[in-house]
């Protein structure tokens, strides 16, 4: 049976524009359909904006293996096209005697993961660094940078557009079903309700990606993860920070911590802290700053009472509950669920911008049957 389309990419955030991206460029028919009037609306633009080495993910992940090469892509996708990113090397501190051991657990954890420039250094080498910081001790990662994310998705949908890939927006996919014959039949809302079908779908559709993979058809429901939302509030530092480099904390379970990240502009902010939430909700609680002001006097006792106002939040996309370990990325090709031409990304949180290019290329792997 004919369809309308070859390809339909659901969600125009940095993730579902990479593989619309990547689809194109390979020479298949791409429309990506949006719900929000524009790209990166979501967590696409509520992020650190940190092009993550690959240190802290469990050895054999999709998540260590999609940083590591995602970030050497990236760098060298943001040289080739002009994109904004700076490589500006991060620490990770440990602030007491216990924390020092742990540093040794992530060195070696992020030299199993291929990342091989990190360095531990004595608190009297990281304060040479950084004058500001207070520490025990600090690991070094000098592949760590920042990068436009918003130029980034613009070069990203620019590439598929010129490829021949077209995205259309207030357009969300609402339900389907899968074709016995093979492809997909959708029924999207928006202004212009519309049915149309394809041979090969991708849900990039990020919060809500394992909700929408219920309202079609024919997914077997055993391949479709739990959802669960985890908000992560920013606050912003007024004037300028003491510190050239990322500071992070020795890292916990839901995040990495509330750490000092930068932008382009050298504009300092704190975050992300983790809030376990039952709706997207993207509102900051400007009574969440003063957990921030004891975090983050652990590793800078200088920030002065009154610097922090309220900036912005992003929520991750957990497929793993509060009291369960981290989930790895989830990248269902037909190999999960048995339908050819479906592959859905579920807990795309971070590092996903970092990876991007990397997803994108595994997705297309993925779909080729076995
Ligand atoms: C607080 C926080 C900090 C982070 N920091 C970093 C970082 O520093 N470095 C890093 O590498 N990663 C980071 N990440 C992760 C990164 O931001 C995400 O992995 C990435 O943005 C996910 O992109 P996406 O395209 O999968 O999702 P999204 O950006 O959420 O895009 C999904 C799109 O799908 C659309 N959509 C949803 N439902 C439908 C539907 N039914 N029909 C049509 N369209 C639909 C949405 O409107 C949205 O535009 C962070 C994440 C968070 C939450």
């Amino acid at each position: 049976m004919s369809t309308d389309i070859d390809c339909i990419v659901v969600g125009a955030g940095v993730v579902g524009l990479a593989i619309a991206r990547a689809l194109a460029l390979s020479g298949r028919e791409v429309m990506v359909v949006e719900s929000a009037e524009g790209i990166g609306t979501g967590t696409s633009a509520r992020n650190s904006e940190v092009i993550h080495a690959g240190i802290y993910y469990p050895a054999g992940s999709l998540k260590a293996k999609l940083c590591v090469q995602g970030r050497h892509l990236l760098y060298a996708y943001c040289a080739a096209h002009g994109i904004g990113h700076k490589r500006l090397g991060k620490l990770i501190v440990a602030t007491s005697e216990e924390e020092i051991s742990t540093l040794g657990g992530i060195m070696e954890k992020a030299r199993i993961n291929g990342v091989d420039d990190m360095e531990l250094l004595t608190a009297a080498q990281a304060q040479a660094l950084e004058p500001a910081l207070s520490c025990t001790a600090a690991l070094l990662s000098p592949s760590t940078g920042i990068v436009d994310s918003h130029g980034l998705m613009l070069a990203y949908q620019g590439e598929a557009e010129n490829a021949g890939a077209q995205c259309v927006f207030h357009t969300p996919l609402l339900s389907g079903k899968v074709r016995t014959s093979g492809g997909f039949d959708l029924q999207f809302g928006g202004v212009d309700a519309m049915t149309l079908s394809c041979n090969v779908l991708i849900n990039a559709s990020g919060l809500h990606a394992p909700t929408l993979a219920r309202n079609i058809q024919g997914i077997p429901a055993a391949s479709i993860p739990n959802e669960y939302l985890c908000k992560g509030s920013y606050f912003t530092l007024q004037g300028r920070a003491p510190f050239t480099r990322l500071i992070y904390p020795t890292p916990h379970h839901a995040g990495l911590g509330v750490h000092l990240g930068l932008d382009l502009g050298g504009q300092a902010k704190f975050g992300p802290d983790t809030e376990w939430i039952e709706r997207v909700d993207y509102d900051i609680d400007p009574e969440r700053c003063a957990g921030f002001y004891e975090a983050v006097r652990t590793y800078w006792p200088g920030l002065r009472d009154g610097a922090l106002s309220p900036g912005y939040t992003g929520i991750r996309p957990k497929i793993s509950g509060p009291h369960e370990p981290a989930a790895d990325f989830m990248i269902a090709g037909p190999a999960t669920h048995g339908v050819p031409g479906l592959v859905n990304l579920f807990g795309i949180e971070s590092p996903g911008l970092t990876s991007s290019l990397a997803i994108a290329q595994e997705t297309l792997l993925r779909l080729q049957p076995n």
